[in-house]
C-alpha cells in the first residue's frame, strides 16, 4: 500500500498563480519520468529533496508557477502531492495534453538498457496516484504516455507498463500479446503461473494465443 505525501511534509513552496481551467474528464492521466540517467535514490529519506529540486528548477528555470507534475511518485511506495487535483499541469507538452490529462512522474530514469529498477512498489504509487486523481480530480479512465502528445521517449520503460494495463488502480491488469510470446512466457513477465492466464482467459487446449490478442492478466 502506498502512501501519500503532502506539500506540507516534503516542504513544498507555495504556487505562485491557481489555474482551474481543465477538463479531464475528456482525457485521463499521462504517465512521466524524469528521465535522462537513473535517477531514484537509494533511501527514501533522500527522495523529498529531489521532489523540491524538481520544483525549484520548474519554478526558477523554466519560469512555471509551480512544479509542472499532479503528483510525483517514488520506486519506494510514496505519492508527493504535485499540483494536486483540479489543477492544470504544465507537463504534458501540448494545450490540449495540458487542458485534459493529469500528469504524474515518476523518479526514475536511465536508458532502456540500464534503467532504475520498476519496483512492485512503484506501480503501487502509481495506482494511488492514478485513483486520487479520478476520484478526487475528475479524471477520465484512460492512461496514455508523454509520447502520445508529443515526440519523446518519456515515459522510458515505464511505457510498457503504461500499454499493459498495469499502472491502472482497478486491478484489471492486460496484457498485449507480441510476437514470439506463449502462456508461458507472458506467466512468466507478471510471476502468474501460465494455466491461470488461461483459465481467465477461457483458451482451450492447445492454448494457441495470437499477437495482438488482448489477455486478462489474474491476480498472482
Ligand atoms: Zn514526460
Ligand atoms: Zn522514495
Amino acid at each position: 500500500m502506498a502512501t501519500f505525501v503532502t506539500r506540507a511534509q516534503w516542504g513544498a513552496r507555495a504556487r505562485r498563480s491557481s489555474n482551474t481551467n481543465i477538463t479531464p474528464a475528456n482525457g485521463g492521466v499521462t504517465v512521466h519520468h524524469v528521465g535522462g540517467s537513473r535517477v531514484a535514490r537509494g533511501s527514501h529519506a533522500d527522495c523529498a529533496a529531489q521532489v523540491r529540486g524538481i520544483q525549484n528548477y520548474h519554478m526558477d528555470s523554466n519560469g512555471w508557477t509551480d512544479v509542472a507534475y499532479s503528483h510525483l511518485t517514488c520506486v519506494h511506495g510514496y505519492v508527493f502531492e504535485g499540483r494536486g487535483e483540479r489543477q492544470r499541469t504544465a507537463a504534458n507538452g501540448t494545450d490540449a495534453g495540458n487542458q485534459n490529462w493529469y500528469a504524474v512522474c515518476a523518479l526514475t530514469g536511465g536508458s532502456s538498457s540500464n534503467y532504475d529498477a520498476i519496483t512492485a512498489q512503484l506501480v503501487d504509487a502509481f495506482h494511488l496516484a492514478i485513483a486520487r486523481l479520478r476520484s478526487s480530480g475528475g479524471a477520465a479512465a484512460a492512461i496514455n504516455g508523454h509520447r502520445n502528445h508529443r515526440a519523446t521517449e518519456c515515459p522510458g520503460n515505464l511505457y510498457p507498463l503504461v500499454q499493459d494495463g498495469r499502472l491502472n488502480p482497478g486491478g484489471s491488469r492486460t496484457h498485449t500479446v507480441r510476437a514470439g510470446e506463449t502462456l508461458y512466457s507472458i506467466g512468466q513477465l507478471y510471476g502468474v503461473p501460465w494455466m491461470s492466464i488461461a483459465a481467465a482467459n477461457n483458451i482451450p487446449e492447445p492454448y494457441t494465443i495470437r499477437i495482438g490478442q488482448v489477455l486478462i492478466i489474474p491476480a498472482a
